[in-house]
């Protein structure tokens, strides 16, 4: 049975957006394929307020992650830590074989931009990668105060997982000075799993063609080079890219600021039931707009919790993420959820918990 899902990914999809994946097939070097990736383009680089080519991936977040890890480093990069997707970035570039370190911090601490500094003073790194929207802890890391200092340093790209951001905060891709910023879109564009997209600077794609290329798949100067004639150079999930199409023309409807306000709308009424009841997990100042991480101070067993709402209430939330399962559970309010959806669950965990 259906179950409406109030998970930080995947989100809820409309079924408006799921038939757009029956759409009947065309062919990927047709030209109503280059049409079809035209369309796309502009309403995606609007989302990220920013000129730079979107490349589109045909893989989950973790792909794109790979990518920025595999083609933007020449020299050594430096993994900001403060979570399990922070974390998995470090072990990305680790696995890949590029020079890098991990700065870590504890997991309900944000990164400060002094961290930074103190890090790239060093003048041992030449990229950074910052997770903008944490989705193990609820924390939304200080991006564009981090931004600021990235860019006091020339030769150092800025490479941004904002997976359960996008599309649901704002990110001002060019004027923040972000080089690499990317998203799966089954968070907070509400679209089923399968397509990642990046927004590259020019600076990326030229520090991308002098790295030797540790990817035949994820190569950034290739993917660029069929990007200018509105294809790619794989064979893509097209069946996702008209649900993108379709969902990118949902957003610009409702506006794309009339969006944020509402996520930051669903995101104060759920961190006021979570202060009433429990406490937040990350540190007060950096709650995330998109998804709330409840700190169990009454020690309830949440598991059980979310077994009920599963089987009676026929909806989803998420437990903790790895060790935090049990002291924490996250509820998501990102995508094209809404805000009586979302006092509708709070009410419900008062029932089930009886609080
Ligand atoms: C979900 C998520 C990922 C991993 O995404 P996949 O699409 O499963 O590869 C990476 N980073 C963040 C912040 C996420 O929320």
């Amino acid at each position: 049975m259906f179950k409406r899902l109030f998970t930080p990914g995947p989100t809820e999809v409309r079924p408006e957006i799921l038939k757009e994946l029956a759409t009947p097939q065309i062919h990927h070097r047709s030209p109503e394929f280059s049409e079809l990736y035209a369309r796309i383009q502009p309403k995606l680089q609007a989302v990220l307020f920013t000129q730079n080519p979107v490349l589109l991936f045909t893989s989950s977040s973790t792909g794109a992650m790979e990518a920025a890890s595999t083609n933007l480093v020449a020299k050594r990069c430096l993994n900001l830590v403060n979570g399990a997707f922070s974390k998995r970035w470090h072990e990305i570039t680790v696995g890949n074989g590029v020079p890098c370190d991990a700065y870590e911090v504890p997991w309900d601490v944000a990164i400060k931009p002094e961290m930074v500094d103190e890090q790239l003073k060093t003048g041992k790194y030449d990229a950074v990668t910052l997770v903008f929207n944490e989705t193990s802890t609820g924390m939304m890391n200080p991006l564009k105060e981090i931004a600021e200092v990235v860019r006091r340093y020339p030769d150092v790209l800025l490479l941004v997982d904002a997976v359960s951001g996008m599309a649901g905060a704002k990110i001002e891709t060019d004027a923040w000075g972000v080089d690499y910023v990317l998203a799966g879109v089954q968070k907070a564009f509400a679209l089923p799993p399968g397509l990642a997209v990046a927004a590259v600077s020019g600076r990326a794609l030229e520090r991308a063609k002098h790295v030797p290329p540790r990817s035949y798949y994820f190569n950034l100067p290739d993917m660029y080079k069929f990007h200018q004639k509105n294809q790619t150079p794989a064979t893509p999930a097209i069946p996702q890219m008209f649900a993108l199409d379709a969902q990118l023309d949902a957003i610009m409807a409702e506006g794309i600021e009339a969006r944020f306000a509402r996520h930051a709308k669903m995101a104060g009424i759920v961190q006021a039931w979570a202060k009433k009841y429990f406490d937040i997990y990350p540190e007060k100042g950096y709650w995330s707009q998109t998804l709330t991480c409840v700190k169990n101070t009454r020690e309830i067993d949440a598991s059980a919790m979310i077994k009920s709402l599963v089987n009676d209430y026929n909806a989803r939330i998420e437990n903790g993420y790895g060790d935090l399962k049990g002291k924490t559970f996250r509820i998501a309010h990102m995508g094209d959820v809404q805000v009586d959806q979302i006092q509708g669950l709070l009410r419900t965990l008062e029932t089930i918990v009886g609080l």
